[in-house]
């Protein structure tokens, strides 16, 4: 698996100290509140571990899962709800755990989802965020940001290509030979 990677961007030792830097500001942030930590299937779930055992904060952990779906153009991206929440957010305040932030459409969805579900307050912490993938459309941006990357297509430490390399422990880009397997 690892001879497929054509080159890391982030490793493991970059992303867990960016992380524990992350996790300062937020303690700071919610010292007097009892977040919700919402992480968003699949590629969240190593940034939420890394992240959770890194916060002295009082949290419950949840899970919520989307699915983008492309039609003839990028711009006709929509987003569904595949798999719900177990927890009921009306009056909590919410932060929400991402892999990586592209188009938007994900993140605008779920913050559209929790504020019409009546969230006390919604922050969103991701481990990428990919300025130049945005939609026009999308209003929402993260409030902690591992790191910015480029538009580029990137695997590991979540991120999955076909399902695979997202128990890669650091971020990279794959070679171009296994695109053509
Ligand atoms: P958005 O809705 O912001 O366009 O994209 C969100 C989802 O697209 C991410 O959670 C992730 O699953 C996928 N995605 C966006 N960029 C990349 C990338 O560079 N690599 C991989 N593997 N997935 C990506
Ligand atoms: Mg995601
Ligand atoms: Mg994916």
């Amino acid at each position: 698996m690892n001879n497929d990677i054509e080159r890391v961007l982030y490793s493991e030792s970059q992303i867990q100290s960016r992380i524990a830097e992350i996790a300062k500001q937020i303690e700071n942030d919610y010292a007097d509140k009892q977040p919700v930590v919402i992480s968003v299937l699949t590629g969240a779930i190593l940034f939420t571990v890394d992240l959770l055992e890194k916060l002295d904060v009082y949290t419950t952990l949840d899970f919520i899962d989307v699915s983008s779906y492309f039609g003839g153009t990028e711009s006709s991206g929509r987003v569904e709800l595949v798999r719900d929440l177990k927890s009921d957010v009306k009056g909590k305040d919410i932060l929400i755990c991402e892999d990586i932030i592209d188009s938007g459409r994900t993140l605008q969805f779920l913050v559209d989802l929790l504020k019409k579900r009546g969230a006390k307050s919604i922050k969103v912490a991701t481990m990428l965020d990919k300025p130049d993938g945005r939609d026009e459309a999308v209003t929402v941006e993260a409030d902690y940001a591992g790191f910015t990357v480029p538009n580029e297509f990137l695997v590991g430490y979540g991120l999955d290509y076909d399902g695979f390399y997202r128990n890669l422990p650091y971020v990279g880009i794959l070679k171009p030979a296994v695109y053509s397997k």
